[in-house]
């Protein structure tokens, strides 16, 4: 049986069709009915009780936003739908983490993953469901991948008889520099994981489109606060003082010279100090300064160079002007960099395109953001894209992280629908070659 004519079956009421007759064993399935599958997975996701169910369950999320690992009102409503869906799930894990399992809980297991965290910041958008908690607001879209995950989780769930291996639905916290993915893993949310795919969506790239490439897509990053200190006093009789204003002013201007004079122009680095604090009048010299920020590269061994290297520089200038120096890399965890594994990117290739034509599938630069999708794709072959919900009739839309961003629903359906087709042809193919392995055994047995 064609998939689409399965996924035809299975909206008639399953009152009418016993389940045996839709767990049937078939072979496998001809490149058509694969290439079927993404487009009938897009059509149900289109569904009117589908959008309306992301919808409300977004909202839900966007009005009540909660920080990195303090997901539990977040948490509580995934795993309600899931009890609802009767998909079973662990938890906790990261403190709010769930992870659930559709499928026949044998490999080959293939995970799709969520991040559930807000930002700590204001929202100015006026619309109805507004953010009610003063002081966070979803401004990254991860209340939209929360429903998404959930919509896959839907659809997925629709389908289990037909699924011949794991789905594992990974919802986690604290994406947004908490390093939330890297607790998932050690609390094992992994385990036995062959593959993992991931998505963000993003304003720059229109609706109904992709973006992604293969290898490194987002950069390593670490952060760094110093403080340098030295011996306040009247802004008049500097001599009596040591200025930690001058000293960090001289630190600020050598770090850039790491990028400038020291990285390879051909390879992308940054470091920007994004904080600085000292001082609060006109005429003292104060006793000492503290400056933060960030930094980026494109390998592990580039990032622990320039770690060395910030470390170093600080120390050292600030001794220049009589100053003490102390620095720490532990105000917030290093991510790893993001890199697209090559064999899941041609299958993302083929999936999206069967799904939405090959026009619709856009290459793109590595930003020098970061994400702690990392940390899985630093264990496992994993693959994270961008799911497009630029649409002009909307007017501007701002990118991630501004208090004005707003989130186009009408790109949940596309984000719901690649996930369920990514993980069931992952599935579908591995489970194919495992076959055609187990054969080419088995002839090679009869040989002998
Ligand atoms: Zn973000
Ligand atoms: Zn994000």
């Amino acid at each position: 049986m064609g998939f689409s004519k399965w996924v035809l079956l299975l909206l008639i009421p399953c009152v009418l069709i016993p389940r045996s007759c839709l767990c049937s064993s078939r072979p496998g399935l001809t490149p058509e009915e694969l290439a079927q599958i993404p487009v009938d997975f897009l059509n149900l996701a289109q569904k009117p009780e589908i959008v309306d169910y992301m919808v409300s369950i977004r909202r839900r999320i966007h009005e009540y936003p909660e920080l990195g690992f303090e997901e539990f009102e977040t948490s509580k409503l995934v795993r309600s739908e899931l009890d609802r869906m009767g998909i079973q799930y662990k938890h906790p894990l990261a403190v709010t983490g769930v992870v659930g399992y559709i499928g026949t809980g044998k490999p080959p297991f293939v995970a799709i993953r969520a991040d559930m965290d807000a930002l700590a910041m204001e929202e100015s958008v006026e619309w109805e469901h507004k953010s009610k908690v003063p002081g966070k607001m979803h401004a990254c879209g991860h209340d939209g991948h929360v429903a998404m995950l959930l919509g896959a989780a839907k659809l997925l769930q629709g389908h289990r008889d037909e699924l011949q291996g794991t789905v594992v639905l990974v919802f986690q916290p604290a994406e947004e520099g908490g390093g939330g993915a890297k607790k998932m893993i050690d609390d094992g949310a992994l385990e036995n994981v062959n593959a993992i795919f991931g998505l963000h969506l993003s304003v720059k790239f229109p609706i109904g489109a992709v973006a992604t490439r293969p290898g490194p897509i987002m950069a390593a990053c670490g952060f760094f606060e110093a403080a340098i200190s030295g011996k306040g006093g009247h802004a008049a009789i500097p001599q009596h003082t040591i200025d930690p204003i001058v000293a960090a002013s001289n630190v600020i201007i050598s770090l850039q010279h790491l990028i400038s004079r020291e990285a390879d122009p051909l390879d992308s680095q940054v470091v920007t100090v994004a904080k600085i604090e000292g001082g609060g009048a006109f005429n003292v010299i104060p006793d000492s300064v503290t400056i933060g920020g960030t930094f980026r590269a494109f390998s592990m061994d580039n990032l622990i160079q320039l770690k060395q290297r910030i470390e170093e520089v600080i120390m050292r200038q600030a001794s220049v002007q009589r100053c003490n120096a102390t620095v720490s890399f532990s105000v917030k965890p290093f991510y790893p960099v993001t890199a697209n594994d090559k064999a899941l990117h041609e299958h993302f290739k083929n999936v999206a395109q069967d799904m939405l034509g090959p026009h619709k599938i856009l290459g793109m630069e590595p930003l020098m953001g970061s994400e702690d999708f990392s940390f899985y794709t630093e264990v496992i072959p994993g693959y994270f894209y961008y799911v497009g919900m630029k649409d002009e009739s909307l007017g501007k839309m701002e990118a991630g992280h501004s208090p004005h961003y707003r989130l186009n629903e009408d790109a949940l359906p596309y984000g719901a629908a690649l996930h369920a087709a990514l993980a069931t042809r992952y599935i579908l193919e591995n489970q194919q070659n495992q076959q055609k392995l187990d054969a080419a055994k088995e002839s090679s047995h009869d040989e002998l």
